[in-house]
């Protein structure tokens, strides 16, 4: 129908512009920070989106792919282009694991040595091991998930056992807050937990639209964005 191909094409146009963009403000950023943009991967957060704003960011070279939400993102992945990597980046149900650890390439929110244990056990053998983030409470709200930092060495030291994950770094989900000041502090903290307990791992998780400046300041090697690639979501963060 040319009502929807045209509806298409704009969205995919949109995408690709939003992408650039995005793109953009990464390297902008490296630049104010000294560092090489290649060492920062974009992750493109397609949770609550529709398989074509996939399809659509994959036409426009974006490869990996991030989803909150299991049956949503096991429908997209099924009929995804080949190629496209994907992340899981939601809250993990610990009776959930194993459609994570069959079907996702990279892990961001592993906080307890419990579910670490069961992504091990679980992940197909056919398959490399699975890469994983340690996500820490790095706010230490106590009603947000992510291991304390208190905890983190003990954690640490359980998933290291685990020789089917592949333990990349640490990943944190701070609140949001406006200043480019207070944007950087509690990315500082867990860049600072990283030298610490896990200097062998390079990789940190941080920032997302709001942030990605402060969190590329304070060494993400992994930058999470949704809205400012795809646009506003609906109900549902
Ligand atoms: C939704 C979400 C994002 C993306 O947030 P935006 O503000 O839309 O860029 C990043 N990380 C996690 C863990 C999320 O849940």
């Amino acid at each position: 129908m040319p009502a929807n191909a045209s509806t298409d094409a704009t969205q995919s146009d949109t995408i690709a512009a939003k992408l650039a963009e995005v793109k953009a403000r990464i390297e902008a950023a490296c630049l104010l920070a000294g560092r090489a943009p290649e060492e920062v991967n974009l992750l493109a957060v397609s949770k609550t989106k529709p398989l074509e704003a996939v399809t659509s960011a994959f036409g426009s070279g974006q490869r990996h792919f991030g989803e909150n939400y299991l049956q949503d993102a096991l429908t997209k992945i099924d009929a995804a282009p080949e190629g496209a990597i994907w992340h899981f980046i939601g809250a993990i149900q610990s009776n959930k694991t194993r459609p994570i650890a069959e079907n996702f390439d990279w892990v961001h929110t592993v906080s307890s040595a419990k579910v670490a244990r069961r992504l091990h056990e679980q992940r197909p053998a056919h398959l490399p091991a699975l890469n994983i983030f340690l996500q820490v409470n790095i706010d230490g709200d106590p009603n947000k998930s992510g291991t304390q930092p208190d905890q983190l060495p003990d954690l640490i030291k359980e998933v290291r056992q685990y020789e089917r994950l592949a333990l990349k770094g640490l990943m944190a989900l701070p609140e949001q807050t406006h200043t480019l000041e207070s944007q950087r502090k509690p990315f500082c903290a867990l860049r600072q937990l990283q030298n610490t307990y896990l200097s062998e791992a390079k990789e940190l998780s941080m920032g997302m639209s709001g942030d990605l400046e402060a969190a590329i300041m304070e060494g993400a090697t992994w930058v999470r964005i949704g809205t400012d690639i795809f646009g506003a979501r609906e109900l549902k963060t």
